[in-house]
C-alpha cells in the first residue's frame, strides 16, 4: 500500500485517491455537511446559544472513524449546557513528532438578512459542485477536510508518517476566549518543536496562498470635546466636529508619514491606518456638536511595536489640543499582537508547499495578511502555524458556499503532506544536528 502511494506521488502528480475512493469521500463529505449545517453554533456574544449540539455531532463522527476524542470544555453560563466545547483527537503516525494539528472552528456567524439568501442558510443545498449554507466555508470546510482526511486514510489503509492532531474549537468568531486561547491557557500542547499547526480557515481559489504572518491589530478611539451651541451662533459654541475632522486629517498624514516600513510578504505590503466608525454626535442639523468621536482600525506590520503607533496618536492629539481650545482623549479600544511570523523556510511551511506543488501544480505563495485568525495566538506562543485551504472567500456573506472539488483536492494535498517521506529525512537531519552539537 505504501509503495502504491509512493508511485502515485510521482506518476499521477498527486491524484492519490483514485476514482472510487474520491466518490465515496464526496458522499462522506456531503453527509457531514447535511448534518452539520442545520445545527446552529453561534457564540452567546453574537446572540446564539453556543456550540454544544454541533460539537456532539463532531464527536460522533470522530468515534465512527475509530478515534477517541477528548473534550476540553470552557465554562460559560450563557451557553447551552453551560459550556463551550473544544474537541481534540490524535491519529498516531510512524514518527512520534512533530504532531501536525489541523485546527478548525465549529462556531459560525449568524446568517444576517435572510432575504439576501437564495438558498436556506441552515440547510446544505448542493448545486453542481457547490454546497451552500451558513458556515459551509467558514469553517465547516475546515471541519469536513479534517474528518475527510482521516476517512480517506482509512479507505486507503494508510498510516500517516507524522501524527495527525485534530482540534475542533469554539468561539473563533467572537475572540477565541473559550476556544483556542482557552486550550493554550490549559497548556494542552507541548513544545513548539513538537506541535505544529495547519489552520484551514482562509485561502485562495487555486490553493496557492499559505498565510504565515499577520499584522498587529490596534483599534483607537479619539474624542474631541468642544462646546455645544445653536448652529446660527457659532461664536458662542466650539465646534467639536470641525476640530475632530482637522485632527483626523493630521493623524492620517502623520501616521502614513511615520510608518513607511514595507514588507512584501504582506498584502497590502504596508501598515494600514483607517478612520472607520463615526458615532452620531447630535440628532438635529441645527446644533453644533460639543463632542466628536472617531474610531480608527490600524493594521501594523509586526516589525513595528504597536506602542509606537499609540504614542504617535497621543502626541498628535495632545499637541493639537494644546494649540486649540478643545480637549481631546485618546483611548486604545483593542490591541492584539500578531506574534512573529512563521518563517517561510520553516519545515512545516516547506513540507506543505511541497505538497501543494506536487498535488496542485501551482506555485505555493507564503503570504501575510492584515486580518486576524486563530494562528496569531499560536504564533504568539512560538508555535509554527500556516493558514491554508482552497476557497472562493465567501465567508460571512449571504449564499456562503464551499466547493466539493476544492475540498477533495485539499484532502489529497493533506494526504500527500502527512504521508510524505520528507519527514523521515528531516528527522535524520535533526538527529544528526543534535549529535553534532
Ligand atoms: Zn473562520
Amino acid at each position: 500500500m505504501r509503495l502504491a502511494v509512493e508511485n502515485s506521488h510521482t506518476a499521477l502528480g498527486g491524484n492519490l485517491l483514485g476514482r472510487d475512493i474520491a466518490g465515496r469521500l464526496r458522499g462522506y463529505i456531503l453527509s457531514l455537511y447535511s448534518k452539520l449545517i442545520p445545527v446552529k453554533a453561534i457564540a452567546p456574544d453574537l446572540g446564539g446559544e453556543g456550540e454544544l449540539d454541533r460539537a456532539l455531532l463532531v464527536e460522533d463522527a470522530l468515534r465512527e472513524l475509530g478515534l477517541r476524542p477528548t473534550r476540553v470544555d470552557a465554562k460559560d453560563e450563557r451557553a447551552k449546557g453551560g459550556v463551550r466545547p473544544n474537541i481534540l483527537a490524535l491519529v498516531p503516525g510512524e514518527l512520534e513528532t512533530p504532531r501536525v494539528w489541523i485546527v478548525a472552528h465549529i462556531d459560525t456567524v449568524p446568517e444576517g438578512d435572510p432575504s439576501l439568501w437564495r438558498y436556506p442558510p441552515y440547510e446544505a443545498t448542493v448545486v453542481d459542485d457547490r454546497v451552500y449554507g451558513r458556515g459551509a466555508e467558514d469553517d465547516l470546510q475546515g471541519v469536513v477536510e479534517a474528518l475527510g482526511l482521516v476517512y480517506a486514510l482509512r479507505e486507503l489503509g494508510l498510516r500517516p508518517t507524522v501524527p495527525i492532531g485534530l482540534a475542533f474549537v469554539s468561539d473563533e468568531e467572537a475572540g477565541s476566549h473559550y476556544g483556542l486561547r482557552y486550550l493554550l491557557e490549559r497548556n494542552v500542547w507541548g513544545r513548539p518543536d513538537e506541535d505544529w499547526f495547519i489552520v484551514p480557515d482562509a485561502g485562495s481559489s487555486d490553493g496557492s496562498v499559505m498565510l504565515v504572518a499577520e499584522k498587529h491589530i490596534l483599534w483607537m478611539k479619539v474624542t474631541v470635546y468642544g462646546r455645544q451651541g445653536h448652529a446660527s451662533m457659532p461664536d458662542r459654541a466650539l465646534n467639536a466636529l470641525r476640530h475632530g475632522m482637522r485632527l483626523a486629517l493630521l493623524l492620517d498624514e502623520a501616521l502614513h508619514k511615520e510608518f513607511t516600513e514595507y514588507d512584501d510578504l504582506f498584502d497590502p505590503p504596508v501598515s494600514t491606518f483607517e478612520p472607520t466608525r463615526k458615532p452620531e454626535n447630535v440628532q438635529n442639523i441645527n446644533t453644533i456638536p460639543g463632542v466628536d468621536t472617531l474610531f480608527w482600525d490600524n493594521r501594523v506590520l509586526p516589525s513595528i511595536a504597536p506602542e509606537r503607533v499609540e504614542k504617535l496618536f497621543k502626541a498628535i492629539a495632545y499637541n493639537y489640543a494644546s494649540m486649540n481650545e478643545v480637549r481631546v482623549n485618546v483611548e486604545t479600544v483593542a490591541r492584539d499582537e500578531a506574534g512573529s511570523a512563521t518563517p517561510p523556510n520553516h519545515p512545516l511551511v516547506e513540507a506543505l508547499a511541497e505538497a501543494v506543488k506536487a498535488t496542485r501544480g501551482v506555485k505555493p505563495r507564503p503570504r501575510g495578511i492584515g486580518g486576524g485568525t486563530v494562528a496569531r495566538y499560536l504564533r504568539r506562543r512560538g508555535y509554527p502555524a500556516v493558514v491554508w485551504m482552497t476557497c472562493d472567500e465567501t465567508a460571512h456573506q449571504p449564499n456562503e458556499y464551499a466547493r466539493l472539488s476544492y475540498i477533495v483536492r485539499d484532502i489529497e494535498t493533506l494526504l500527500y503532506f502527512y504521508t510524505s517521506h520528507t519527514w523521515k529525512k528531516l528527522q535524520k537531519l535533526s538527529a544528526a544536528g543534535g549529535a553534532a552539537q
